[in-house]
């Protein structure tokens, strides 16, 4: 097991209130799988991978219990310190809006080799060759055009797989995508998710996929986790949880 979330609760609060958002929420992820949470907007489905991260907004929130262990280590409670390691190395995180990480002013190869030079320690030399060669394969041609354009030089979907790029560059055992795709047009949509796919098949990371889109879940995803309202209301292979009435 590489992830095992345990009867985690979570809440939100301001001056005078409390809300509750995740209610006593367990799963797992299994390693060499890919895993999807699904639900409409609002079910909790960010805030549990943010809470994965160790991304909470850490003045309006609280872990009130639970735990979640990652391959074997509890992350509820650990440094800031700890989890940056564990962050872009163990565990990485691709978003619906490829700009929210990449650097606008920015050559698309040197904010890879950032992630390289923080994380390795290898020569400059080195670092260069890893991110053509991670270009090749998220499957960007003209790799060295890519690594010297600017983000706003490159398509969306190129975008996106250069922060993919970003994201696997460390080999994380771990991949949390939150609608990787909602922002692409459709055809580029598919081409992500097979790449995505290749990827984790090549590499045997986990993916933890999150995503409102049933019928992308359903042929993407091996295993679902439904929420609703804070809480898991289903979970378990997709085929069988998607046919139950
Ligand atoms: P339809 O509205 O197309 O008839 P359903 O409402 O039966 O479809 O739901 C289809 C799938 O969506 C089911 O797998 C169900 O578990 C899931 N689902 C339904 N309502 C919610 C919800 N509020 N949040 C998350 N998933 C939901
Ligand atoms: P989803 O990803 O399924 O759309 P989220 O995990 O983003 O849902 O949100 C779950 C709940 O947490 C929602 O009710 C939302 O209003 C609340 N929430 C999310 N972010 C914040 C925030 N920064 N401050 C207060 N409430 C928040």
């Amino acid at each position: 097991i590489l992830l095992k979330v345990k009867a985690l609760s979570i809440s939100f609060y301001n001056n005078e209130t409390e809300a509750d958002i995740l209610k006593n929420i367990s799963f797992r992820i299994l390693e060499n799988s890919i895993t999807a949470i699904v639900g409409e907007s609002g079910s909790g489905k960010s805030i549990t991978s943010l809470s994965v991260m160790g991304l909470l907004p850490a003045k309006i929130s609280r872990i009130k219990s639970g735990s979640i262990q990652f391959n074997g280590t509890e992350l509820v409670g650990l440094s800031e310190e700890t989890y940056q390691s564990l962050r872009g190395n163990e565990i990485a995180m691709i978003f619906q809006e490829p700009m929210s990480s990449l650097n606008p002013s920015m050559r698309c190869g040197k904010q890879v080799e950032e992630i390289l030079r923080r994380h390795t320690n290898l020569s400059q030399n080195e670092i260069k060759a890893q991110v053509l060669e991670l270009f090749d394969k998220v499957k960007l041609p003209e790799s060295n055009r890519i690594y010297n354009a600017y983000p706003h030089q490159i398509s969306g979907g190129q975008k996106q797989r250069v922060m993919i790029a970003m994201a696997i560059a460390c080999k994380p055992k771990l991949l949390i995508a939150d609608e990787p795709t909602t922002a692409l047009d459709v055809t580029v949509q598919k081409d992500i998710l097979d790449l995505l796919k290749s990827i984790q098949k090549e590499t045997k990371m986990s993916i933890l996929f999150i995503s409102h889109d049933l019928s992308v879940v359903s042929e993407f995803a091996e295993n679902v986790i439904v929420m609703y309202n804070g809480e898991i209301v289903e979970k378990g292979n997709t085929k069988k949880v998607f046919k139950s009435p």
